[in-house]
């Protein structure tokens, strides 16, 4: 048997995905900047694509446009919204994903980078955040991220987006987690930018999107032809772009009935480490303000700890430790740094999707219980 609890790293494709983007790679192989009959195919299957996600966030369809995924899109808005946009100050935090951080490295010559405070779960502390923009003295970006993607927890978006407005700032939310997950109206909730990528939603990996507000006007990061509306030079990844609309139609549609799996999946989880573990902690704030779908769990450090990840690859359960998107390394976590200092417990990242069931959670915690028994931990 194998276990998937590494579902913040990626999730499986959805059948109907594969189905779709199959038939596509069929029937429907144009250029989607060709005028003949096969371009034209081709291109009514990427704007349709487009209307769909549109769609769901209460978009217009010329907000939307297509990239290689999550990565891609932060690059693009942190660095154009300095470039295009008179942007001189960014305020985020110090749990971003690295292509927030990294973007904001790459930057730090040309703008004031000033990181807001948080509490040890992870939470914005939005007082400090409104302190920091009523010092209007240059254009100011704020960059928060909606879900942490290594503790899960989770920024009130509407509450950011006002002070946002109040304070005459511009707002890009690294919406990669919750993308599919959470509902968001961007009629309702005022934001600059947003990102999105498929793989996160059972949707193929390499294919994303990002969401500019009509109101910003920036210039595309890579320089082509006239795709994505003079946006993003380069032939459209037709195949992923097809599958991306379909997951997200599919996790839109579905939405409740999976949270309630996942959820249902991840309480009986923390429910059952409690009851056969002792001193173990669980990071963030997942029964609060946090993600359905994610539970960090540090286990208290033994002499062999370094190998519970290992042990339970070896038993057949994929897992994170802090997070996995790039290396695949265990390399230790910025997150929790971040939040809690340095700590010599080990931090296993679950991450659940609606495929996941109560008996892999039972084989889980009886593999957990194996590992730990031998020798790993005093418990
Ligand atoms: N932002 C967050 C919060 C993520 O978890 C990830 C995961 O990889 C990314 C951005 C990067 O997205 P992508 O893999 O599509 O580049």
């Amino acid at each position: 048997m194998r276990v998937f609890f590494d579902n913040a790293a990626t999730t499986s494709l959805d059948e109907a995905v594969i189905e779709v983007m199959i038939n596509a790679m069929r029937n429907n192989n144009g250029n989607p900047s060709s005028i003949h009959a096969e371009g034209r195919n081709a291109r009514a299957a990427v704007e349709q694509a487009r209307k769909q996600v549109a769609k769901l966030l209460n978009a217009s369809i010329g907000e939307i446009f297509f990239t290689s995924g999550g990565t891609e899109s932060s690059n693009m808005v942190l660095k154009r919204a300095v470039s295009d946009l008179g942007v001189r100050r960014i305020i985020s935090s110090r749990t971003e994903h690295h292509c927030v951080l990294h973007s904001l490295d790459a930057l730090a010559n040309e703008v004031e980078i000033v990181f807001v405070d948080q509490d040890e779960a992870g939470h914005i502390q939005l007082g400090h955040l409104e302190t920091l923009l009523q010092n209007k003295t240059h254009k100011t970006l704020v960059s928060l991220m909606h879900a942490n993607n290594e503790v899960g927890t989770l920024l009130d978006l509407d509450a950011v987006s006002e002070l946002c407005q109040t304070y005459d700032a511009f707002f890009h939310s690294d919406t990669v987690q919750t993308m599919g997950f959470y509902p968001i109206d961007l009629v309702k909730t005022k934001i600059n930018f947003l990102t999105g990528s498929a793989h996160k939603f059972h949707g193929p990996k390499g294919i994303g999107f990002v969401y500019i507000n009509k109101a910003n006007q920036i210039h595309p990061m890579i320089d082509g032809g006239a795709q994505e509306r003079n946006m993003r030079g380069g032939t459209e990844n037709l195949y992923g772009i097809i599958g991306l609309a379909k997951a997200m139609e599919l996790a839109f549609e579905h939405m409740e009935e999976r949270r309630e799996q996942i959820t249902q999946v991840r309480n009986y989880f923390a429910e059952q480490l409690k009851a056969n573990f002792d001193d173990i902690e669980f990071n963030g704030d997942p029964f609060g303000q946090g993600h359905y779908k994610v539970l960090s769990v540090s286990f208290p450090n033994s002499d062999k700890s370094d190998l519970l990840l290992l042990n339970l690859d070896i038993a057949g359960i994929s897992v994170s430790g802090g997070s996995a998107c790039s290396s695949g390394a265990d390399a230790g976590s910025h997150v929790l740094e971040a939040l809690k200092g340095n700590s010599d417990r080990k931090t296993i990242r679950f991450s659940f999707s609606h495929t996941n069931t109560l008996e892999e959670i039972d084989f889980t915690i009886n593999k957990l219980k194996e590992i730990t028994k031998s020798a790993m931990f005093a418990v």
